[in-house]
This record gives C-alpha cells, sequence and structure tokens, in this order.
C-alpha cells in the first residue's frame, strides 16, 4: 500500500525515464515526498520518442492524480534518463541503449516534454540523479551546504559529484564520469594479474574494476584461475556467473569475497582522487552491494573506508554511507534538482 500526503504547498514532480519503466514522484516546497514507494507507468521507449514523451506526460498525469494534486500547483518537473545525453537533455548523436531507434540520436527529451507538459522541465542524468538523493537524503536540511561524491556500481560505475547541493555536470555534461578516472593498481591487484581494461578503451580506471562488467571482463577470469574447483567454473556464460558471485560473497566464498574486496579498494582509491580533488563531506556507496546481507554489506563499506586514504582534518569531517531506495533514487533526484533549480532561479532572480 502507497501512502500518499497531500501538498502543503506548491510541488514538482520528478520523473525517472527508465528502459521498461518510468517512476514518479511529487515533492513539495518544503521538502517532503508526497509518496513514500515506487509508482512506475510503462516508458515505452523502444518506440520511439514521440510515444516516450507522450509516456512521461501519462506519468506526470497519472502521479497528480494518484497524490490528489493539482496541476495548477506544479512549478517545475525534474526529468531523469541513462546517458549519453548533454547536460540540458539531448540524446547523445550516437544513440544509446535505450535509446537506439534513429529518431532518439540527438533528440532533445528535455525540450519536447517541456512543451507537451507547458511547464519548465530540468534535465539530469540518472546517474547524477542518483548522486543528488544520496546527498539530500543524508544530508537533509544542511543539503545545500555540503558537498558530496557518489559511486553506484551496476552493469557500469556511475555517479556524480555534488557541490553546494548542486550536480557538477561539467562544460560538456560529463564531469562527475567517476567510472573512467583511472585508480593505481600496484597493490590492488595481485603480481600476476592482467591489467584490467574498460569498455570505453582505457586500462584501469575504477570502472573496469567496480562494476559488473568489470568482474565479468577482468576480475572473475582472473580469480577463476585461482580456484579451479569452484563450482563457478562450471557456469556459462561468464556474464551469468558474474551476477551469481553477490550471492557467494553474502555466505563469505572465499574466491567472491577476494573479486568484491578488490572492487572495495578501487573505490577506496577513487574516494582518495576526491578527497584530494574536491575534499567532500560525504562518501557514498550504491548499487547491487547495497541490496545484499547486512555484514556483507558492512564489510564492503568498512573495506573501502579502510582504502580511502584521508588526513586527519578530512577524516574528522567526512562521512562514508550507503545509498538506499535506489530504486527511488532517480525520480527522487530529479524532482530535488527541479526544487533546487526554482530555489536558486528565486534567489538570483
Ligand atoms: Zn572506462
Amino acid at each position: 500500500m502507497i501512502r500518499m500526503r497531500t501538498p502543503a504547498s506548491w510541488v514538482v514532480v520528478g520523473l525517472d525515464n527508465g528502459g521498461t519503466t518510468n517512476n514518479s514522484t511529487v515533492l513539495d516546497a518544503t521538502g517532503q515526498y508526497l509518496v513514500d514507494k515506487l509508482v512506475e507507468t510503462p516508458s515505452l521507449v523502444h518506440e520511439g520518442p514521440d510515444v516516450a514523451v507522450e509516456s512521461l506526460a501519462t506519468a506526470f498525469d497519472a502521479i497528480l492524480a494518484a497524490t490528489g494534486t493539482a496541476r495548477t500547483l506544479v512549478r517545475a518537473v525534474g526529468l531523469d534518463t541513462p546517458g549519453p545525453a548533454s547536460a540540458d537533455g539531448v540524446i547523445s548523436s550516437k544513440g544509446s541503449t535505450n535509446f537506439s531507434q534513429a529518431a532518439w540520436h540527438g533528440f532533445d527529451i528535455r525540450g519536447a516534454l517541456e512543451k507537451r507538459l507547458g511547464l519548465p522541465v530540468i534535465y539530469t542524468n540518472d546517474a547524477n540523479a542518483a548522486a543528488l538523493y544520496a546527498h539530500y537524503a543524508h544530508f537533509g536540511a544542511e543539503a545545500t551546504a555540503r558537498s558530496s561524491v557518489s559511486a553506484i556500481v551496476g552493469t557500469g560505475l556511475g555517479g556524480g559529484v555534488i557541490e553546494h547541493g548542486q550536480v557538477i555536470t561539467g562544460a560538456a555534461g560529463m564531469a562527475g564520469e567517476l567510472g573512467h578516472v583511472h585508480i593505481p593498481l600496484h597493490g590492488l591487484l595481485e603480481p600476476d594479474q592482467p591489467v584490467p581494461v574498460c569498455n570505453c578503451g582505457f586500462e584501469g580506471d575504477a570502472e573496469s574494476v567496480a562494476s559488473l562488467t568489470g568482474i565479468a571482463r577482468n576480475l572473475l577470469p582472473y580469480w577463476l584461475t585461482r580456484f579451479p574447483d569452484h563450482e563457478l567454473t562450471r557456469v556459462e556464460p561468464i556474464g551469468k556467473a558474474a551476477k551469481l558471485l553477490r550471492g557467494y560473497g553474502e555466505h563469505g566464498d572465499p574466491l567472491a569475497r577476494a573479486v568484491f574486496r578488490q572492487q572495495a579498494i578501487a573505490l577506496g582509491r577513487l574516494f582518495t582522487i576526491a578527497a584530494n580533488f574536491i575534499d567532500p563531506t560525504g562518501y557514498f556507496v550504491g548499487g547491487g552491494v547495497v541490496e545484499a546481507a547486512p555484514e556483507f554489506r558492512d564489510w564492503f563499506l568498512t573495506t573501502v573506508r579502510e582504502h580511502t586514504f584521508l588526513r586527519d582534518e578530512q577524516a574528522r569531517a567526512a562521512s562514508f554511507a550507503l545509498v538506499r531506495d535506489l530504486d527511488m533514487a532517480g525520480a527522487r533526484g530529479a524532482a530535488v534538482s527541479a526544487l533546487s533549480f526554482l530555489h536558486t532561479s528565486s534567489t538570483s532572480a
């Protein structure tokens, strides 16, 4: 059962556009979400931009109806999609996994939705939306005075950098691509372990180790040679074995722990770079590992922390946390970006 609140003020709507569903939420001006669960409708992105924009409009109408919110209370809409896309929501000219049809290439999804709804639409990529949600969920009322870095371990390694409560987007919308930051490998790899390679072409970046792809492509093939009698040597293809690995890790399996230990060290080294680059208050970790059994989850975060080298002053100021409710993070982060856009434009006007 979804708990609903009625709005206490004007609101923003957050729409998270995924490969199969749109998730939506409503956030009021006091920072309260009007729904505490996922509200999903079909995204139909594979039917092309026209159908998909109409589906976003349907999701918008549905969440207003479900929360009893009058349309006249909505001041802006936050939209997030998977990338690559520009900082203002133009899908890459090469398309992407979710936007493979030719009609999507170079399509301005933000502008199209803004035109369809007749309301300002603020765009964020899904990784940055999750980082924004993590930041506001952790810091609450202090969010606009704090900075953070979030690393979300999934198929790839996503995340984002938040400064004073705002996403750092960069000149081309490509800031916070944490996965493709090179990390030192000395002491992380075993002496006879091949240097991991990333889908982006880099060797030894964070994603080449700390992602599901990194497990399947780099870590697991090596570690299976160290555990030749392991059950997973008989699982084909390797991508399937990689997905099963977390379950083994939860039960303390030495091979799985060796792989996840390397991932945690990689995140620690990435955070060490972040510490010297932006010196954030918050270091957040999300992804499949957060959904795991508490002992495993806590061991993973502790290992990340042990390998994040902070100066004493930094260590006193820093907080490490897991990103929870990741399934709602996109819609909620998108809503936060819309709310913060309105707050910023009203104070600077
Ligand atoms: Zn890469």
